[in-house]
């Protein structure tokens, strides 16, 4: 018998205050857009959330989004509850959309500053650059470096690429393509750390060979121990606790520090002790799934497609399977 997953302490992790975001990255593992509702975490989640946190031995955590800044007061409200939990706010990211003219972004880094921010964590890829232009991520690294707010840029990898076009406009992937060479979108996971999880599966499945089913569940025999990993965790809006980085599956925030119960989270345990195999058959025996490919990238896309399967067309709604728009949202990957 596999041992029951427990979450008894956490490593480090972010806060997700909100969904909607500018942008729809192809690589974005939340798969956050603008078709999100408009929906900013509020103090009494905040509160809890990051209550939750420190009792669970985690005393600093970074915010991300969604991209936070798009609500710069509701932010605040988050960076005073962490002042007064004294839980440091180790950095946040942000995709620069926010930025319009240097004096009104160096305002809002002094006032995230004023509230103890220490550091930005700027998004530069191609993924980005496809919905932002990248004057925007120059005019917010300007800022950065007028107000002395210190940037992590992730990733400098591709600052000269996006550079050398056209800063006035963003740049689809296509472009990229043109530009650099008819593999540059397949090898860029090669050249930085990207999740394979939430929209990087419908992209990168699109470009790489992945395993026939048959092979890949046979690979797969046993439970997914990614669900136990609190070394990148997130806790988002809602209160829901996304175990590994297996975006799309919750657990109630206040249910984390102990065993988790099996009869209330039955797919969760399901994937923790026996794996994708039983999760498949499961399905197919229940709920009549039948898998739409001969070839998946990964276990952890047809994951997503079971799981997605279950909410759109068995109707299943469960507290595991939030937030239910992770499934429910056109996936509009289109640049403005
Ligand atoms: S990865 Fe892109 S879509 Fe996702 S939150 Fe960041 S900027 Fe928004
Ligand atoms: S198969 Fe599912 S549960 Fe397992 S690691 Fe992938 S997303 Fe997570």
């Amino acid at each position: 018998m596999s041992h029951i997953l427990t979450i008894s302490n956490l490593q480090s992790g972010g806060l997700i205050t909100n969904y909607y975001c500018t942008s729809s990255c192809r690589h974005c593992l939340y798969r956050c857009s603008p078709l999100w509702p408009k929906k900013y975490i509020n103090k009494e989640q905040t509160y809890k959330n990051l209550s939750i946190i420190k009792q669970l031995g985690c005393n600093s955590f970074h915010i991300g989004g969604g991209e936070p800044l798009l609500n710069v007061d509701g932010l605040i409200e988050v960076l005073k509850i962490a002042k007064e939990l004294d839980v440091i706010v180790e950095y946040i990211e942000t995709n620069s959309s926010w930025f319009n003219q240097v004096e009104n972004a160096c305002d809002i880094l002094n006032e995230l500053a004023n509230y103890g921010v220490t550091s930005l964590l700027v998004s530069i890829s191609p993924f980005h650059n496809e919905f932002i232009p990248f004057y925007k991520v120059r005019g917010v690294l300007n800022s950065c470096k007028k107000t002395g707010m210190p940037v992590n840029a992730w990733t400098f990898e591709f600052f000269n690429e996006i550079d050398n076009l056209d800063h006035f406009k963003p740049h689809t992937l296509d472009e990229f393509e043109l530009h650099y060479g008819e593999n540059y979108i397949s090898e860029i996971p090669q050249r930085y750390w990207i999740s394979h999880g939430g929209r990087a599966l419908d992209t990168f499945s699109k470009i790489n060979y992945g395993k026939a089913l048959p092979a890949l569940l046979a690979e797969h025999n046993c439970g997914c121990k990614e669900l136990e990993s609190t070394s990148h965790f997130h806790i988002d809006l809602f209160g829901n606790y996304i175990p590994g980085l297996c975006a799309g599956l919750s657990i109630m925030a206040e249910d984390i520090g102990n065993t988790i119960d099996p009869a209330k989270y039955p797919l969760i345990t399901m994937l923790h002790t026996m794996g994708i195999r039983n999760f498949f058959r499961y399905a197919m025996d229940n709920f009549g799934f039948e898998s739409s490919k001969a070839i998946y990238f990964s276990k952890c896309e047809l994951c997503y497609e079971i799981r997605k399967y279950l909410v759109c067309s068995a109707g299943i709604r469960s507290h595991e399977l939030e937030p239910v728009e992770h499934y429910t949202l056109p996936q509009n990957t289109k640049c403005h």
